[in-house]
């Protein structure tokens, strides 16, 4: 579950972001659609509470975010939130699954290979657990970075412009994979994104729009 009432965010010396309010059932899907520079990952930023509302609020399984202290946000993001960001911050000194395995430490728990290994396989990629990430493919890349995002069950999955350098087959494999990984995990479903085959496949979806909700800054 999602809601936010009267968000805005302001970086230094800007106007303000203002963002329609938004109330998405827990389970649901959530797209930001709006051209580059309108303001989708700073709404993925303060749903995730890496950053801080300048004014309003929003509220992620009835946690309002931007009331954590600093400590406690990283804590709760670790636990409840699952994020795919658009660069992908997969380190290259590491293995595909030591990446994953530094979910658990972001959380404060014990790594738990067996759950490593378990996340690798659901996505296919379990053979590649041994690989770094420069060994390989853009897509398999993606896939490392969700098995990652997924790794503590998440109950909100967050997505920035997942499908932006994907051709149409990749762009059709990434949506399955996030929409049936929300579904198994009953987990709220939040893509941003400016590619209008998104939009094509996933008719359903509540739609949060950037383009009018955002002023034209300086
Ligand atoms: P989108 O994800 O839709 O492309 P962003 O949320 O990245 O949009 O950016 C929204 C606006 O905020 C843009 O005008 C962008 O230039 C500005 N912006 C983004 N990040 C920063 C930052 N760290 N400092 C100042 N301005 C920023
Ligand atoms: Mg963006």
């Amino acid at each position: 579950m999602i809601d936010s009432r009267g968000l805005q965010f302001a970086y230094p010396h800007s106007e303000p972001l203002r963002f329609a309010d938004v109330s998405v059932a827990q389970g649901g899907t959530l797209l930001l659609r709006g051209p580059s520079g309108s303001g989708k990952s700073t709404w993925l930023a303060l749903a995730s509470g890496l950053l801080t509302p300048t004014a309003g609020e929003v509220e992620v399984g009835g946690q309002s975010v931007g009331g954590l202290s600093a400590a406690a946000r990283d804590a709760w993001r670790a636990r409840h939130i699952g994020f795919l960001p658009q660069k992908l911050h997969l380190s290259d000194a590491l293995s595909v699954a030591d990446n994953l395995g530094l979910v658990f430490f972001a959380a404060g728990l014990p790594v738990d290979k067996a759950a490593v290994a378990g996340a690798l396989r659901v996505l296919n990629i379990e053979s590649l657990a041994a690989r770094k990430p420069a060994q390989l493919s853009g897509g398999q890349a993606q896939r490392a970075a969700l098995a990652r995002a997924l790794l503590l069950r998440p109950s909100v999955i967050l997505a920035d412009e997942p499908t932006a350098s994907l051709d149409d087959g990749a762009c059709e494999a990434s949506l399955d994979l996030l929409r049936n990984s929300a579904s198994k995990l009953n987990a709220t479903l939040v893509i941003a994104t400016h590619d209008a085959r998104v939009m094509q496949a996933l008719p359903n979806a509540n739609v949060l729009a950037f383009d009018t909700a955002v002023p034209v800054t300086a």
